[in-house]
């Protein structure tokens, strides 16, 4: 808090220090954060002019409208932006990795009237004009859980914890999903790893998990959960709670974020969901959900009221952002999505460094971005109301805080984190996106040999003085 002291003249009653420490109140206008979208906001787009309120409310609608084909999304903009970014849109999803799914919630909040630089639609459709060539160093699936996955689609890398993800489809595709290697059907650039629901994969699942004393938490994706049928949630939720080893369970859904109108009607899943939860008290276990907002527009009356919903049935709903160029990558967008978020009683836990996804290089950010954005951040609200920011870092070493680099080089863009707890000894690097370096480093990631020394050179300074190992601060006495 601002530990400045305002003086005002004394009133009758003042003690001397309410004459110091007292403070104007705000302009309630200021508070932005407080000011949600409501009524009908889907009626400005041509598409829905004539859909009523409860035909929007209702998630079987949303489900059915959203948009699964690239031409049916072109067409749905004719007359709405130009031909021109239609085009640029076209050659954009040429390109890209992911599938295409959007929900009419999400078209609704995008401004039409600002298709190249709206925050939703740089997350959903990607432009030809703004695809810029993918780092040398990224690969797709570039957090290796398949390779830390005993079971297909169970990765257990920390030693306490492992992610299921029992199915490969979701409420939308977003263009920069990590699991581009499994999420969606296949497309142009990317044939997909084959993770749909199994009866057969889910047990030998199971079993690995019930094998495992050490597994306490058992993060449940995707995919996504939203897609998961009631009856799948009571089974996959009671089946782990059974299990003696298992303390902890986190359903994943960016749902809320994109169609939370199932919150509200869907009642089979939200009542699944909540038995589970119940139940899990019940056995002194959490149970939680885990959802994904980028930015503050996502939150609107109706996801109020969702969150509203989960709350009195005494859901804890945490949060998970990514740091995206041109989304969030601004401190006030960041801090406006984090005390929305606390409006709602939604905890941000954390936000990440953007993975190094193929076909999305520019959404990505520096390292410096995230450690910049982060100072602003801190303070704006309450400290259990702040998240971390985190890299996870490529290769497999976790999620690490962005300020526990063991090296960074602002010049060549890498950082370098170790992982104690994961793999000791192991190094792992990030690297910010090719496009805020200087066109002569540029010109050195172009070549593998140079790529290898900047690479080689990071490391050795790395070992030379690992942050871990710099003498500590002296003591004041
Ligand atoms: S909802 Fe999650 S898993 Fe699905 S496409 Fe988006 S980021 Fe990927």
């Amino acid at each position: 808090m601002d530990l400045v002291t305002l003086k005002r003249d004394k009133a009758e009653g003042d003690t001397a220090e309410e004459v110091t420490a007292q403070k104007p109140p705000v302009d309630p206008a200021t508070l932005v954060h407080l000011q949600l979208r409501t009524g009908p906001f889907w009626q400005r787009v041509p598409a829905y002019a004539n859909v009523s309120e409860a035909t929007f409310r209702d998630h079987a609608w949303q489900s059915k409208n959203s948009i699964t084909k690239v031409e049916k999304l072109l067409e749905s903009l004719k007359g709405v932006v130009s031909e021109e970014f239609i085009k640029d849109a076209s050659v954009g999803f040429q390109r890209a990795p992911m599938s295409v799914r959007v929900t009419p919630y999400i078209m609704s909040l995008i401004d039409w009237s600002q298709p190249y630089t709206d925050p939703l639609r740089v997350q959903f459709i990607p432009l030809g004009s703004r695809l810029l060539p993918d780092h040398p160093k990224l690969g797709l699936d570039s957090l290796h859980e398949q390779a830390d996955a005993p079971v297909p689609g169970l990765t257990h890398r920390y030693p306490d914890k492992a992610l299921f993800l029992p199915l490969n489809t979701c409420p939308v595709y977003c263009r920069f999903c990590t699991r581009s290697y499994a999420v969606g059907v296949d497309t142009e650039e990317v044939e997909k790893v084959e993770l749909r629901v199994s009866v057969e994969r889910w047990q030998r699942a199971f079993r690995y998990i019930a094998s495992r004393p050490e597994l306490e938490d058992i993060v449940i994706s995707g995919g996504d959960a939203y897609n998961l049928r009631a009856a799948q949630i009571t089974e996959i939720g009671e089946t782990l709670l059974a299990m003696p080893n298992i303390r902890r369970l986190r359903f994943a859904t960016k749902g809320p974020a994109v169609m939370p109108q199932k919150i509200l009607t869907d009642m089979p899943w939200t009542d699944a969901l909540t038995q589970v939860v119940e139940h899990g008290r019940k056995l002194h276990k959490e149970v939680v959900l885990h959802t994904h907002f980028n930015h503050p527009s996502e939150i609107t009356g109706i996801t109020e009221e969702a969150m509203n919903l989960l709350f009195e049935r005494g859901i804890t709903v945490r949060n998970q952002s990514v740091l995206q160029r041109g989304v969030n990558d601004i401190a006030a967008v960041m801090t406006l999505l984090v005390k929305r978020l606390g409006h709602v009683n939604v905890h941000p836990y954390y936000v990440y460094m953007h993975d190094l996804v193929q076909g999305v290089e520019d959404l990505r950010t520096s390292l410096d971005t995230a450690l910049n954005i982060e100072k602003h951040v801190r303070g704006a609200t309450a400290g259990f109301n702040t998240p971390t920011f985190v890299v996870d870092a490529p290769g497999g070493g976790g999620k690490r805080d962005v300020h526990s680099f063991e090296h960074y080089d602002r010049e060549t863009g890498i950082s370098v984190f170790t992982s104690p707890s994961v793999h000791t000894g192991a190094h792992y690097f990030y690297f910010d996106p090719l496009h805020q370096l200087s066109p002569e480093v540029q010109k050195r990631w172009k070549s593998p040999v140079e790529q290898e020394a900047m690479m080689a050179n990071a490391l050795a300074q790395t070992k030379r003085q690992p942050r871990a190992n710099l003498p500590p601060p002296p003591v004041s006495r």
